[in-house]
């Protein structure tokens, strides 16, 4: 292959051990090394990585493989003038991030959080008779039909919600009772008990969710944020959870993280902070390597890139 040295980088760690995907990908070229902060990358070939450094630029790769599905991280122009490829790792993140995403949902109709919460403190404490309810009669909206869009989707419809979407090409997806164009993310929004974004982080979708998104929705609305922090305006969610113009939050991702000791999102019952885990499971790193392997046959082959970004 012409990729005979491939680096992992130890930042993979965050995710998952850099050993463990070494050993996983060790058959699939000559020399599959873990490289760490300080290392001489120019050995490498390609590099598998989960941060990333300016000095990849300058190392000499054909090749970087982003162990995450979202590369807003990574400059595109850079790259391209270097002629390094970049591929990301969307594809493999439906289901768990599905999971999440609706297991946010059933916490917040179930109350789930909340027994945790008296639960620590040893108390047992029924809801009140309104509190919860159950998803089958309501509506989610998934703002993104991509992989992680349409993992919600489908999980929300299994559960007998209905589910509106808003994607660039509004055609028909399995699952999604109705598609609106990005324009008319309002009219979407407006009906939703639960409004999901799975939206990579582009200059459209910053801030996509602020004062006026807030405002068409529910006010017994909770949103579901698995995509990327900055793509909501966290200043603006705070004054709408404040302002009783949204019902909750549930929120794998923010605009710093990890999320500060001093944020007011840490102490709302009705806000539920997972670290950005909604795709942490322990098949992340076959799953990375599934991707790493193809891509490997395709240069051999002189195919083009699976999962091609620049
Ligand atoms: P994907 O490429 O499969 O899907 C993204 C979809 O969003 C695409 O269909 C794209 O057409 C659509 N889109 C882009 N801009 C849009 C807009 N303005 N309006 C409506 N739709 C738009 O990617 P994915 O694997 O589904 O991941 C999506 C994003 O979620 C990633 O970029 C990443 O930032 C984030 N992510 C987060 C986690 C996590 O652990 N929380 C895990 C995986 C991915």
């Amino acid at each position: 292959s012409d990729i005979a040295t491939i680096g992992v980088h130890d930042s993979v760690t965050d995710v998952f051990p850099a050993s463990v995907f070494r050993d996983a990908l060790a058959d699939a070229a000559s020399d599959v090394r873990v490289v760490s902060a300080g290392d001489d990358l120019s050995p490498c070939d390609a590099l598998v990585t989960f941060s990333y450094e300016d000095r990849f630029l300058e190392a000499g790769l054909d090749w970087i493989h982003s162990i995450q599905a979202g590369v807003d991280r990574f400059p595109f122009d850079a790259l391209q003038e270097r002629g390094i490829a970049l591929t990301n790792s969307t594809g493999i993140h439906g289901d768990v991030v599905g999971e999440t995403g609706v297991g946010l949902m059933l916490a917040f109709a179930r109350r789930l959080h909340v027994h945790r919460s008296h639960q620590e403190r040893g108390e047992w404490r029924q809801p009140d008779w309104d509190d919860a309810f159950p998803l089958r009669r309501e509506s989610a909206c998934v703002v993104g039909l991509g992989t992680l869009g349409q993992g919600i989707a489908t999980r929300a419809a299994a559960l007998g919600m209905d589910v509106t979407g808003v994607k660039r090409t509004p055609l028909p997806v399995d699952g999604v009772d109705r598609v609106y164009p990005p324009e008319r993310l309002h009219e979407a929004l407006a009906d939703a008990r639960f409004v999901a974004l799975a939206v990579p982080l582009t200059d459209d979708t910053e801030g996509m969710m602020s004062t006026a998104e807030f405002a068409a929705m529910r006010d017994d609305a909770y949103l579901i944020n698995v995509a990327r922090g900055p793509v909501v305006d966290q200043a603006a969610l705070v004054d709408a959870l404040d302002a009783g113009e949204l019902a909750g939050a549930g929120l794998d991702v923010f605009e710093t993280e990890p999320l500060p000791d001093d944020s007011t999102l840490w102490d709302r019952e009705e806000v539920i902070v997972t670290p950005h885990a909604a795709g942490f499971n322990d098949e992340y790193y076959e799953r990375v390597a599934t991707i790493v392997r193809e891509n490997l046959r395709r240069f051999d082959a002189g195919e083009s890139l699976t999962n091609r970004v620049v």
